[in-house]
């Protein structure tokens, strides 16, 4: 098979370029650079319409970043794309094709089955931007689902993509959420919705894994070109760029987990096919945040073996890389031992990448500015009695950055976090006489601190709340005041103290469910 196409060559990162001229007044223009792929990859399919739209929410600022006119898309004529009821003139809809290990089991034929990818938008940054519509109908890759999705896990996604970007965390995002005037059928009937979905592109391991099983080499160039393009534009020239898109890939993709780690996210499936090569989180399904420290914490109803436990998350992100890597194995080099051995170097360089930015991240949540010997240590071991302690780990590391660099005596607020204060205490003596070796004031210490430590987090009894409201009345207001305070997360919120609390015991929230 031989392709030439390039998104740069045929489709310019200039807003307005080819494909968008069709668009008519006030219309949605959209690019197309994946249906420009060979036909294998995807099938062209267009959203099914629904019965009656509604607006839940549109993210303004975004769509404005998109360079689309939020009142446009806040109109009918915006409601009936964002629905998927009219399909813009420029859009050619599709469904990605891709396959993927579940759980650790090779599933050949995944696929988005139940979104479609309206097109994509070069944003304000010149970045382009695909928009995908999930929960839109069925596609020849549903198997036995319906293609659509509760209203439930439209919100929690909308809630948990707008909170990690507030986070500073890359993630896909939400531009709108909808409902469909329809019901969706789970255990019970459940009202429909849409999230129209952001993402620098859906393309995943899986996505590799698909092609690689079906086309073989010279497919896997096609794709790798195609996202060398799109996401990593600077490795087209490397003396070896496949190699170097690895690399790529398992740089952002330790950066990415080590972030999620500093604030307590479990993603919760983190299979091959629900792993970005954009570095994007990706797929919220069932996600949780860490309260009361446990690393092994798993909240997912369908991961009986904690397979994706917080804590395994960097060892499973490596497992999924070198999934990756037995694709591009033939393109790295024609031999295949020395294949083998440069992927592995790759892959170790993970494992130190991760570690690093860990420990970089773990030593400024305890208000370190400069590294010195016996910095991670000290981190850990606020972390070991955090878990022995079950102390709350937010409020632990957000209270940690208020308090006293010499004196102990207004420690309690930390110190009632945890079963055994005075393992804080010890702890404590510890961390001020390491402080008391960096050069910088209390001020600054605290604002770099806050800066790191957020106040808020979407913890899953909040997140509860807003679907559970969402479901059964249609009431999204605890959605919005969710997102109010969880977009400003490392600010204090005088009047939003409760939202920064730990569940009571009748709250918890031990189980989440996939979005399906
Ligand atoms: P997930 O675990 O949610 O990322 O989904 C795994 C696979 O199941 C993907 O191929 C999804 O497109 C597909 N899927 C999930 N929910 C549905 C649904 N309601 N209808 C059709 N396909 C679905
Ligand atoms: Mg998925």
């Amino acid at each position: 098979m031989h392709y030439h196409g390039s998104i740069m060559n045929n489709d310019s990162l200039r807003p307005g370029a080819s494909g968008t001229s069709e668009a008519r007044p006030g219309e949605m223009p959209l690019e197309n650079s994946y249906a420009r792929l060979p036909a294998s990859f995807y099938s062209r399919v267009a959203p099914t319409p629904v019965a009656s739209p509604a607006l839940i929410r549109l993210n303004r600022s975004l769509a404005d970043h998109l360079g689309l006119d939020p009142d446009l898309l806040a109109s009918p004529a915006g409601l009936e794309i964002l629905s998927g009821n009219r399909v813009p003139a420029s859009a050619r809809p599709l469904a990605q094709a891709y396959a993927g290990h579940q759980f650790g089991n090779w599933v050949p034929q995944l696929g988005d089955g139940r979104a479609v990818l309206l097109g994509e938008v070069v944003d304000r940054d010149g970045m382009r931007r695909d928009i995908q519509l999930k929960g839109a109908g069925p596609t020849p890759y549903s198997r036995i689902g319906d293609g659509r999705a509760s209203i439930g896990p439209v919100v929690r996604e909308y809630l948990a993509s707008e909170h990690m970007a507030a986070l500073g965390i890359a993630t896909t995002r939400a531009l709108a959420a909808i409902a469909t005037g329809e019901h969706v059928f789970r255990e019970r009937p459940e009202p429909g919705g849409i999230l129209a979905r952001v993402a620098s592109s859906h393309v995943r391991v899986g996505t590799f894994q698909y092609i690689a099983s079906r086309e073989g080499r010279d497919g896997v160039q096609i794709l790798a070109d195609y996202v060398i393009d799109r996401h990593y534009p600077g490795l087209a020239d490397s003396a070896n760029p496949y190699l170097a898109l690895l690399e790529a890939v398992s740089e952002r993709t330790a950066d990415l987990v080590a972030s999620w780690l500093m604030v307590g996210f479990i993603h919760g499936v983190m299979n091959t096919d629900n792993l970005s090569v954009a570095g994007e989180t990706l797929d919220y399904g069932p996600f949780g945040f860490v309260d009361f420290y446990d690393p092994g914490t798993v909240y997912s109803s369908i991961d009986a073996q904690g397979r994706y436990a917080y804590n395994r998350q960097p060892d499973i992100a490596q497992w999924n890389l070198a999934r990756l890597a037995e694709t591009l194995l033939p393109l790295i080099d024609e031999n295949g031992d020395a294949a083998v051995e440069k992927a592995y170097s790759v892959l170790s360089g993970y494992a130190r990448r991760f570690e690093t930015r860990y420990h970089e991240g773990l030593r400024r949540k305890i208000g370190l500015s400069v590294a010195r010997d016996g910095d991670a240590e000290l981190a850990l071991e606020l972390l070991e009695i955090m878990g022995s302690s079950n102390a709350d780990m937010t409020l632990t590391f957000r209270r940690l950055s208020y308090l006293d660099g010499t004196d102990p005596r207004g420690d309690d607020p930390v110190r009632e976090l945890f079963a055994q204060p005075g393992a804080f205490d010890a702890w404590a003596r510890k961390w001020r006489q390491r402080l008391a070796v960096e050069n910088r004031g209390e001020a600054e210490r605290r604002s770099a601190m806050c800066a790191v430590n957020p106040a808020y987090i979407l913890r899953n009894h909040l997140a509860q709340r807003a679907v559970d409201a969402a479901v059964e009345s249609l009431d999204f207001s605890p959605m919005e005041r969710l997102l109010e305070v969880l977009s400003h997360p490392y600010d204090d919120q005088p009047g939003n103290g409760d939202y920064s609390l730990p569940p009571k015991p009748e709250e918890r929230v031990l189980r989440t469910f996939c979005g399906t």
